[in-house]
């Protein structure tokens, strides 16, 4: 539309300039009317200075609107103007400007209609100022045929009129639909990038700070699930409008990008710290306002947030760039354990960096062989080794060595666990399988297994495929299979099917990290488990002479006796562990006090002088 105006702007600059010509051509008055065509000169002048304006400056929304209104008043003075001159010129018998006034008129109510069809404002005032004197003029004119013209150009009038408001009320609803978001009539991803990039130009030239909120909805498809799509559009309108009203107080503007993601830009500070103050303070206002509770139909429902914040204080970025840092700081936020607000920072964009690359250099980890297994020894009391525990490490060119702490998370979220998962379980098989053949024989061998590779479909055929080519059944028989139990399993009922399955292969399975996770005593007691491992940490905590800290260790060995399982101690370090440990009457320990995890071949050789000093 912009750009049609511009033409229009230039189309009555050069019209006043053939006027101001035509006047000097055919008016005998010339001097007397020289003042109107100053009049006339001045504000062509002013509309050309409209127009570069319109080219030179960069104008944000507000600027805009005033633009607009003055570009409307400049052509209201000129068609007024324009108006009065062509009524005096053509009822002057001297002057034969009939045919040129009708041509010109005619075409410029054409090119005008066409040109400010988008503005209806413009196109009312431009059809009125050009057709009514044209209709004035035919009428004068007292002719049979020019009463017939007057006839028509009042018909031509009144269709182009009705064209110009028909397109213009096309326009503006195409133009909200485009803009805005159906359920919740807020803005949608477009408005919302819009607004940024204008508010971000502002925000260059007047040197301040901005803050952008993403907000995203904690567990929303789970409300959608169980109670369907009315009922979590209607959540979704009822969050929207608690946005929007707590949002006003700051003078912010709430959009929705999607789904049940939201984004709410501020107004411009001065200092970047009022910005992260004020920032603060909104995210939490929202926060507190989104968990309150929210009566739609006969369900009474909770919801809460996770929001991550970007300041924007560098507008030589683009505005993608800050909802992506928002977005960053929201997927914190929800790994955080939800319900929380995040601030972008340099460290997070750093750490997401990392798991970007690792996600990136994981897919050809297998095929690079970069992926090898180090084992654990695990002791008796008397220091005897027993078992061992089979422990990943990734040694990546670019990457260097990432611990698995770091990349096994990745890869459960990737699902790349699976394809991991069965190339470990498939060397340590064949570990196993070797040593038993070199005279290494242990009681125990321990696996690491995932959740995500409990419930995969093939997982226990899997199994069961690989223990039928490496082991034999005595040897199968050896094999735990750690769980964690951060992961709680969602269908208890499948998980224990399958370890029941994998049972029958003799496999037992050991509780891993025990003390950190959420499970519940009951569904510990339903799990089929043979075996417990307290977690490093509080083995760790057994340094400090904390009663508490010991406390807990005891009450773990409560719960194993009563439950019949045995206890595994891992991160034992010291000898005071160790004692404190053996007088519990721990079944097995492990830890960097009695070895470090091993390469294979060193693992043989720490067995070997294990067993030549104990003989
Ligand atoms: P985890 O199963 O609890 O393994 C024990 C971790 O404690 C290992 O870390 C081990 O090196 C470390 N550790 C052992 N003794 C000590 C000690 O005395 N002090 C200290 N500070 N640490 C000790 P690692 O190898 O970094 O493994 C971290 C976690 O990664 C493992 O925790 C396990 O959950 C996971 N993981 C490792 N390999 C695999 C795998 O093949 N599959 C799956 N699913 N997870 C694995
Ligand atoms: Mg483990
Ligand atoms: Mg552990």
């Amino acid at each position: 539309m912009h750009k049609q105006i511009r033409v229009l702007i230039g189309l009555f600059v050069g019209t006043g300039a053939g006027y101001i010509y035509m006047g000097y051509l055919y008016s005998p008055t010339f001097c007397i009317e020289f003042g109107w065509y100053v009049a006339l000169l001045g504000v062509s002048f002013w509309g050309y200075t409209l127009h570069r304006t319109y080219i030179k400056e960069e104008m944000d929304t507000h600027k805009q609107d005033r633009w607009l209104k003055q570009l409307q008043v400049f052509l209201f003075i000129y068609f007024s103007m324009w108006t009065v001159m062509f009524i005096i010129y053509v009822v002057r018998p001297d002057l034969q400007l009939h045919y040129v006034a009708i041509a010109t008129q005619l075409g410029v109510v054409v090119v005008s209609a066409t040109i400010l069809a988008s503005q209806k404002k413009l196109a009312t005032l431009t059809l009125v100022t050009l057709m009514l004197p044209l209709t004035v003029y035919f009428v004068l004119m007292g002719e049979a045929f020019s009463y017939l013209l007057a006839f028509f150009t009042v018909v031509l009038g009144g269709v182009l009129l009705y064209a110009a408001h028909n397109t213009f009320s096309y326009l503006i609803k195409s133009q909200y639909q485009a803009y805005h978001d159906y359920l919740t009539s807020l803005g949608n991803r477009r408005f919302f990038i819009e607004l940024l990039e204008n508010a971000m130009k502002m925000q260059k030239h007047e040197k301040k700070h901005l803050y952008l909120l993403l907000i995203d909805l904690d567990h929303f498809k789970t409300i959608n699930d169980s109670l369907g799509h009315d009922v979590g559009d209607a959540l979704l309108r009822e969050v929207s409008a608690r946005m929007s009203f707590l949002s006003q107080k700051y003078k912010n503007t709430v959009s929705r990008l999607g789904g049940d993601e939201f984004c709410v830009l501020s107004e411009l500070y001065e200092s970047k710290e009022a910005c992260f103050t004020a920032a603060n303070h909104c995210a939490n206002k929202l926060l507190a306002g989104i968990k309150e509770s929210y009566v739609i139909g006969e369900h009474h429902l909770y919801i809460s947030a996770s929001i991550g914040v970007s300041i924007i204080s560098n507008p030589e970025l683009s505005a993608t760039v800050f909802i992506k840092e928002a977005d960053i700081a929201m997927y914190e936020a929800k790994t955080q354990g939800r319900n929380g607000i995040i601030f972008f920072n340099d460290a997070l964009s750093q750490r997401v960096e990392r798991k970007l690359e690792i996600e990136r250099f994981l897919h050809f980890s297998l095929k690079n062989k970069e992926i090898t297994l180090n084992y654990q020894p695990q002791v008796t009391l008397e220091g005897k080794i027993i078992g061992c525990e089979v422990l990943a490490r990734w040694e990546n060119d670019k990457l260097g060595s990432v611990s698995p702490a770091e990349f096994i998370p990745i890869f459960e979220k990737t699902g790349f666990i699976v394809e991991l998962g069965y190339e470990v379980l498939k060397a340590s098989f064949q570990t196993l399988k070797a040593w038993e053949e070199k005279g290494i024989v242990l009681q125990q061998f321990s696996v690491n297994i995932s959740m995500r590779q409990m419930f995969h479909p093939s997982f226990v055929s899997d199994v069961k495929q690989l223990c039928q080519t490496y082991l034999r059944k005595e040897q199968c028989a050896k094999l735990i299979f750690e769980i964690t139990e951060n992961s709680v399993a969602e269908d208890v009922k499948l998980l224990i099917m399958n370890m029941h399955r994998l049972q029958e292969y003799g496999i037992r399975f050991s509780m891993d990290d025990f003390g950190t996770g959420y499970s519940s005593l009951s569904y510990l007691r339903q799990l089929p488990l043979d075996e417990i491992k307290i977690d490093k940490s509080f083995i760790a905590e057994l340094n400090h002479p904390n009663q508490a800290d010991k406390g807990f260790i005891d009450t773990i060995f409560a719960i194993a006796r009563n439950l019949k399982l045995r206890v595994v101690a891992e991160g034992i370090e010291t000898i005071e562990q160790q004692h404190y440990l053996q007088e519990q009457g721990c079944d097995i320990l492990q830890g960097y006090y009695f070895s470090r995890p091993l390469k294979k071949e060193a693992f043989e050789h720490f067995f070997f002088e294990a067993s030549l000093s104990h003989a």
